[in-house]
């Protein structure tokens, strides 16, 4: 696997890639990779010629209250298991690549990022919008994947494809999770042990509320009963908890297809998100 650090020395390993019409799939990421990351970058492998993966803890989506400086780091290992999984390049570009001295530019998806996250994080998803497309010229994949964990991001992402006409089909995967129903995330190391057994209430309480919509039960009986659930588990505090059209991300009142059910709620000092489609 080759680990690249300079864009142009990615445009040559990339075009070797594709040598001979073969099509290249990119796995964008923070690092910290766990089983999650790795599902999506078999799902590259499935779906392309090669795999290509992307790791940039990107400044710009974090707020400044946020973990930014303390986000796990470590690419050694990160590497072995991309090794692992026959990946074929590395993209590991620095700050200084990515924003270099003077960097204005940023790419905001109007009304897409204002609600659920984007309402608790301002400028987070102007922060992911701007460094994928820029990882999407950078890398110029034929394919693109990223995980149905972070739902309203990957309803960006494909808006931004399609309105500034890029042409990289983007590919959703779905949500790992561990035995109990939690999501694999970044984010888990940083519970303790008694909060992260108390943690699998969180998909447990929507799984219910999902089906109990499904099932034709009132929308804001079930959304409030899924939120005192999140806290009766043990968690401090629900930021949201709302049925959603899953294309428009606009709030459902009343249950219709395609819905998503979407939430965040904190456990101590950690924030969490997941979601379940309603059907
Ligand atoms: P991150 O490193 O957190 O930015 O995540 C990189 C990519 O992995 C994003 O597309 C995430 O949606 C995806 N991802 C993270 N956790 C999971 C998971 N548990 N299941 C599926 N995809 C995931």
């Amino acid at each position: 696997m080759q680990i690249i650090r300079d864009i142009a020395t990615l445009h040559r390993a990339v075009a070797a890639l594709q040598q001979g019409g073969k099509s290249v799939a990119l796995v964008p990421t923070m690092g910290a990779l766990h089983d999650g990351h790795l599902s999506l970058v078999r799902m590259a492998r499935r779906v392309a010629d090669h795999a290509v993966v992307s790791i940039f803890v990107n400044p710009t989506q974090f707020g400044p209250n946020e973990d930014y400086a303390a986000y796990p780091r470590d690419e050694a290992r990160d590497a072995a298991r991309l090794v692992e999984e026959k990946t074929a390049l590395l993209w590991a570009p620095d700050v200084a690549v990515m924003y270099p001295d003077g960097h204005r530019t940023h790419i905001e998806v109007a009304g897409l990022g204002a609600d659920y996250c984007g309402a608790a994080r301002p400028g987070h998803f102007d922060g992911v919008a701007t460094v994928v497309a820029k990882l999407f010229n950078q890398v110029r994949p034929d394919i693109a994947i990223f995980g149905e964990k972070d739902w309203q991001q990957l309803a960006i992402i494909r808006r931004m494809a399609r309105d500034l006409d890029f042409a990289v089909d983007i590919l959703g995967a779905p949500i790992a999770r561990d035995a109990d129903g939690l999501a694999l995330s970044s984010r888990n190391a940083y519970l303790s042990p008694e909060q992260r057994a108390a943690a699998a209430a969180f998909p447990a309480a929507l799984k219910e509320a999902a089906a109990a919509i499904a099932g034709g039960a009132g929308v804001d009986t079930a959304l409030a009963k899924a939120q005192a659930d999140i806290i009766a588990g043990g968690f401090d505090s629900v930021h949201y908890v709302a049925l959603a059209d899953a294309d428009s991300l606009e709030r459902l009142a009343e249950y219709r297809r395609p819905a998503r059910l979407l939430a965040a709620a904190r456990i101590g000092k950690t924030r969490l998100i997941d979601n379940l489609a309603v059907e």
